[in-house]
């Protein structure tokens, strides 16, 4: 116990807060949603995780959002559709059991869909740049009847056919040099090609932002969803120009010794990290000096 007074004695690091850090439009936007229908009595369940970060889920599900695998399942309740989207027969699904959709897909998801079932409809092959399994993408697929060949770093697990008028899109938070590389590639290749930059631009301002907030800070804290990719790619990008940058899940993770090395951090995180985690971190901190 008075090893650990001593220990805690030599805290003196100063926490900041990124100020620039928070929801994306999207969340912020779906969160606002979830609230105001469990404010005004709605009983409402989500198919998968709204965000992904477990501490705000909880917080949500404490206020009464249930969790379900599937539509049939909500047992009379109202279902959530995502900011990553569903596919148009989740909707008909739902429809057909009666049961009210709150549509939380962000709108820049949802202009996306547009585009594909728009080329869907005249006949143009389909190339999404993105991850396989992520449910934006798999959603996407559901406005094209599962069509769309889906590409990333590694390349294409279909071939593509040059000589077919061609769709090129992006999940929306695919990285810039990946959707660069599959353009330069295609437009050498296929005559009749169309290119829709579906990527976010909160996506891309928040790295450069997050960079310059990475450089000006002796060390940096990211706090995260381990199994959010938004939160891996941004904390990447801090511990490409800051080594000393470590990532948690939220405060209890926090590392006294580690801490100890440094007179300022500075504390951020993704699109899906809530201001109110970050906050928290930071008080943690401040308790220890
Ligand atoms: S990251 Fe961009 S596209 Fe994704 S939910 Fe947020 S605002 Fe929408």
């Amino acid at each position: 116990m008075s090893r650990k007074i001593r220990e805690l004695d030599k805290i003196t690091v100063e926490a900041v807060v990124d100020p620039l850090a928070g929801f994306c439009g999207g969340v912020n936007r779906a969160i606002d949603l979830v609230e105001k229908a469990l404010e005004n009595g709605e009983r409402l369940a989500v198919k998968g995780e709204l965000i992904h970060n477990r501490l705000e889920m909880d917080r949500l599900y404490r206020l009464g959002l249930v969790p379900v695998d599937d539509p049939s399942e909500t047992g009379g309740r109202s279902v959530l559709v995502r900011t990553h989207g569903e596919e148009s027969d989740f909707f008909k699904r739902a429809d057909e059991l009666g049961i009210r959709c709150l549509d939380a897909t962000c709108p820049k998801v949802m202009k996306s869909q547009k585009v594909i079932c728009r080329a869907h409809e005249v006949g143009k092959q389909i190339i999404i740049v993105g991850h396989i399994n992520h449910p934006e993408v798999i959603a996407l697929q559901g406005h094209c009847d599962s069509k769309a060949i889906v590409v990333d770093d590694a390349g294409s697990e279909e071939p593509v056919d040059s000589s077919l008028p061609t769709l090129l899109i992006a999940q929306t938070t695919v990285v810039p040099e990946t959707f660069l590389k599959w353009q330069q590639k295609l437009k050498d290749v296929v005559d009749d090609l169309e290119i829709f930059d579906s990527r976010c631009s909160f996506v891309t301002r928040r790295q450069k932002e997050l960079r310059e907030f990475a450089v000006e800070h002796p060390a940096v804290i990211f706090v995260g969803g381990r199994h959010s990719s938004n939160s891996n790619l941004l904390y990447n990008i801090c511990r490409e120009v800051n080594p000393n940058s470590i990532f948690i899940e939220d405060e209890s993770e926090l590392d006294l010794e580690w801490l100890k090395k440094f007179d300022r951090v500075g504390v951020s995180g993704s699109a899906s990290t809530p201001m109110w985690l970050l906050e928290k971190v930071v008080e943690a901190i401040r308790s220890f000096r």
